[in-house]
This record gives structure tokens, sequence and C-alpha cells, in this order.
């Protein structure tokens, strides 16, 4: 039987790349997504023409019954599960800290935060030794700006991502004895759609001369960091962050 791995966010992005290199890595997936249909359908055709195993599954990953449904439809497709890639995000116009609202800040603290909580309840639930499970790997999507603040533009996003560094540390310390192990990437600047969210599509570029490599990342180069802390090949890393932001 092929491990089974939950994407939340995989509709487009780092998520979408994410799930096409678990596939070839021979995962079984169930691929979240909320808006985008059309992207998600197009991926699971895709992945199902390539005689890969998944199912899409559409929940806000903020909200606890549509979260605990998805997991529902998981144990019914696969009876099992093996890893979690928390990777849904959101971000919100670029802005100083005094010009936002507190709907805003529940907003981004609501999916980023929660959302990443509720979606490693229910896969401990499921994958952990204490409670019949066989173990498993849950990887969080952190970012740089964690490190960096994000001033000016959005230092509501960077604490929600410094949030899920600390949870990453705790969950990582909290399950170690119980056959699951948590780590967290930290991308830098990358080329998705998230940009065009905080009001600048074109934001990789306006910064890439501030990265040591001199480039934005590509989703692929954080895919392949993600899918090393799945693998048993980081078999004694839990509680850590790979950076991939070129040196930034
Ligand atoms: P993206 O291209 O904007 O894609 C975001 C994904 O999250 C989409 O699939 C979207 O699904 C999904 N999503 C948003 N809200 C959701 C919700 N409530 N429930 C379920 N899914 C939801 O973003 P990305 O750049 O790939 O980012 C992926 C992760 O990496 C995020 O956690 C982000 O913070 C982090 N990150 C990105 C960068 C970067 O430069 N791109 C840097 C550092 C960290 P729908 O479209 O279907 O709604």
């Amino acid at each position: 039987m092929s491990k089974v791995l939950l994407i939340t966010g995989a509709s487009r992005g780092i998520g979408a790349e994410t799930a096409r290199l678990a596939a070839a890595h021979g995962y079984a997936l169930c691929l979240n997504y909320l808006h985008s249909e059309e992207a998600a359908n197009e991926l699971l055709d895709s992945l199902l023409a390539g005689g890969h195993r998944a199912i899409l599954f559409q929940a806000s990953v903020g909200v606890e019954s549509e979260v605990e449904a998805m997991y529902r439809a998981i144990d019914d497709e696969f009876g099992r599960l093996d890893g979690l890639v928390n990777n849904a995000g959101i971000l919100e116009q670029q802005s100083d800290l005094v010009d936002m609202d507190p709907e805003r800040w529940r907003r981004v603290l609501e999916i980023n935060v929660i959302g990443s909580f509720l979606c490693a309840r229910e896969a401990i639930k499921r994958m952990s030794t204490k409670t019949g499970g066989q173990g498993g790997a849950i990887v969080n999507l952190s970012s740089r700006a964690a490190d960096l603040g994000g001033p000016h533009e959005y230092v509501d996003y960077a604490a929600s991502k410094g949030a899920i560094d600390a949870m990453t540390i705790g969950l990582a310390k909290e399950l170690g004895d119980q056959g699951i192990r948590v780590n967290a990437v930290k991308p830098g600047l990358i080329y998705t759609d998230i940009h065009a969210a905080s009001g600048e599509a074109g934001r990789v570029d306006r910064l890439k001369s501030g990265v040591p490599m001199q480039r934005g990342g590509l989703p692929v180069e954080v895919a392949e960091a993600i899918l090393w802390l799945l693998s048993d090949a980081s078999a004694y890393t839990t509680g850590s962050f790979i950076d991939v932001s070129g040196g930034r």
C-alpha cells in the first residue's frame, strides 16, 4: 500500500508542485483546495492520467467541521494516513500595521495558524503510535518572513508564521515518542500567485537583487525540501527548519 499524504492548499503554487513531486515519489494523495476548483480538477486529472492515486477535497482549513469531514473522506478512501503538509496560507494587502484592522488579523491567523492546528490535530489522531497509528511526518509551511518580520508589508502574516515555528518546535517534542516527526520549511521569495494578493504580483522580481543568489525561487525547489522532510531519508530529523530562500 502506498503511503498516504494530505496536502492542504494543493490547487496552486507550492502545494500543487508538492503534489506532483509526491505523486512521482509514489504517495497516494488527498489534495485540499478552497476556491480554485478548476485548477484543482486539472491537477487531479493529470495525476490520475499518470496512474497515480489521488482524491480532491474542498474545505477551508480554518473551519473545524470542514477539516473533520476531509479527514473522514481520507479514512473512507485510504484507511490510513502517513503525512500532512500544512501548506494552505494567505496574506493580505501590503500595509503598515497601524493601518490594519482586527478583521484582517483574524482572517490571517484563522487560516495560517488555526488551520494548521486543526489539520495537525486530526493527523495526530490517525498517525500517533499511542492511538494505534503507524507514525508519520508533518511538514509545516513557515516563511522567512517569520525571521524578517514583514515590515511595511504584512507583520500579521510574519507573526502567523512565527506561530508556526513555535508549533513546529513544540509538536516535535510532544510527538517525539509517538512516531511522528514535525518539521518546517521556510521559503523566501518564491514565484507563485500569493504575491498578487499582497497587491504586488511582481514582488519577487522587485526584491530579487537583495537575494544572495540573485533570483527568486521556484515552487518545485520548495517541494524538494518538503519531500525530503516527509521521507525516511530524514528519519532522525524533527523540530527542524529548512530555509529555501537563496540565502536571504
Ligand atoms: P498560493 O499560490 O497563493 O496558493 C495558496 C494555496 O492555499 C491555494 O491552493 C489556496 O487554495 C490555498 N488556500 C488558501 N486559503 C485556504 C483555506 N482557507 N483552506 C484551504 N486552502 C486554502 O500560495 P503559495 O505561494 O504556494 O504558498 C503556499 C505556502 O507557502 C503558504 O503557507 C505561504 O504562506 C508559504 N510561503 C510562500 C512564499 C512565497 O514566496 N510564495 C514564501 C514563504 C512562505 P484555493 O486557491 O483553492 O483557494
